[in-house]
């Protein structure tokens, strides 16, 4: 029998994690073959320390092709443009047609700014490694008023992402001298902060963002962005100086064109096994939809800490059987994450989503201990994996 294939899409977290230890496992008894379109893996988690001159940019990012010498990889630089899940097959720009045995699917999430009248215009954000250089620009020069943190749309990626953005821009302005000049105010259609982990961890965060003096509006969808403003579907305003918004989030092209989504516009998978309805194909992290049927939100939110968890599953389940040996395992949902709070500390949410007969998730309150721990999370990225 020919070698078997296994292509990867994708080279973030889970694809990083998936192509590493399937190859780890079956050295030359597979062929694994990572596409991304990108030359460097950036790691989102530091964007706000970025953010804040915290990190230069270079401290943050990886150059992907160091796995082919460290993991052994075979990683191609190229685009995505579409998936033929019967065929199976997968149309990359420049090298063609790409066929396979089985296929991970871990394209993440796009955003589609321009939904928003004005938005791609006005708001900043730190999505990605670009937009956060620039916010961090804005953040410096910034010379007091009203600052507008937001999230557009759900789902959303690291939902704890904006109320770490908001509270570390507080510890900043207030170490800068001028906090007293600076109006925080927070709006978001949710309504309470990180809902996936409970009511009761929401309110802790909103008790947070109240001590530092940061107003939260709830139940606000985001429809119009000003030069000075922000309009909601309620008809209500909110007029800014510096504006940080989660831009919206979509699942990319060339899975939604292949018919790989539903409803939710994600992906949906078995939430034990990460296999999609198609036999052999995969699909891990933000680009899946992970139901849980006990869960205080029906979908699982989009976290690296989950793709990579998954990703551990998929490439054990797969290395068994293709090998032949080793027993096949199912994601248990469990997964946790930091939320910097500034004055150099961090809380710390841990849970394990998918269990019955509900999520049991613990809040640790901001602590020096836990902002190590995240500073730890960072190395371990940075060096662990190239
Ligand atoms: C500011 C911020 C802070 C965060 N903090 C945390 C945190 O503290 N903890 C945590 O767990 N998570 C955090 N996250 C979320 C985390 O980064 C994501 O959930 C995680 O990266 C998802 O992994 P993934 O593999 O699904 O997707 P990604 O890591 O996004 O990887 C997808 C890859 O696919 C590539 N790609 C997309 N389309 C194509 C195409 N057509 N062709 C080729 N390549 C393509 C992309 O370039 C990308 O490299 C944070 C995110 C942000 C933005």
């Amino acid at each position: 029998m020919s070698k078997r294939s296994v292509l990867v899409l994708g080279g973030g977290i889970g694809g990083i994690v998936v192509s590493s230890l399937l190859k780890g496992k079956l050295k030359g008894g597979v062929d694994v073959r990572l596409v991304e379109r990108k030359k460097t893996f950036d790691f989102p988690p530091s964007y706000p320390w970025l953010m804040l001159g915290l990190r230069r940019p270079d401290q943050v990012q990886k150059r992907l092709d160091l796995l082919r010498k460290k993991k052994k990889v075979d990683v191609l630089n190229d685009e995505v443009v579409s998936i033929d899940p019967e065929g199976k097959s997968v149309r990359v720009k420049q090298a063609g047609k790409l066929p396979f045995d089985y296929l991970v699917i871990s394209l993440g999430a796009e955003y589609s700014p321009s939904t928003i009248p004005g938005f791609p215009e006005y708001a900043h954000h730190v999505y990605d490694l670009e937009s956060a250089i620039k916010f961090r620009d804005a953040v410096e020069k910034f010379p007091g008023g009203t600052i507008s943190i937001g999230v557009s749309r759900l789902p959303f990626k690291c939902p704890a992402a904006p109320y770490e953005v908001a509270l570390l821009l507080d510890d900043y302005y207030k170490k800068r001298g001028i906090r007293g000049k600076v109006k925080f105010e927070f709006f978001t259609p949710e309504g309470i902060p990180v809902p996936a982990v409970g009511p009761d961890i929401g309110n802790r965060v909103l008790e947070l963002l109240g001590s530092r003096g940061i107003s939260y509006h709830p139940k606000l969808k985001l429809k119009e962005v000003k030069s000075n403003e922000v309009s909601f579907e309620t008809g209500e305003t909110m007029p800014y100086d510096l504006l940080f918004c989660v831009p919206p989030h979509v699942a990319p092209k060339p899975v939604t064109e292949a018919g790989l989504t539903d409803e939710t516009g994600w992906v949906p998978v078995d939430s034990r096994t990460l296999e999609t309805k198609h036999k052999g194909i995969f699909a891990v992290g933000d680009v899946a939809s992970v139901k849980t049927p006990n869960g205080y939100t029906p979908y699982l939110s989009k976290a690296g800490v989950f793709a990579h968890g998954q990703a551990e599953v998929v490439a054990n389940n797969l290395a068994s059987e293709i090998s032949g040996k080793g027993r096949s395992k199912e994601w248990d949902g469990d997964g946790a994450c930091f939320l910097e709070a500034g004055r150099g500390q961090s809380a710390y949410v841990k849970g394990s989503f998918l269990a019955e007969p509900k999520p049991e998730i613990k809040f640790h309150i901001p602590s020096r201990f836990w902002h190590a721990q995240k500073v730890a999370f960072e190395k371990y990225w940075m060096h662990h994996w190239f």
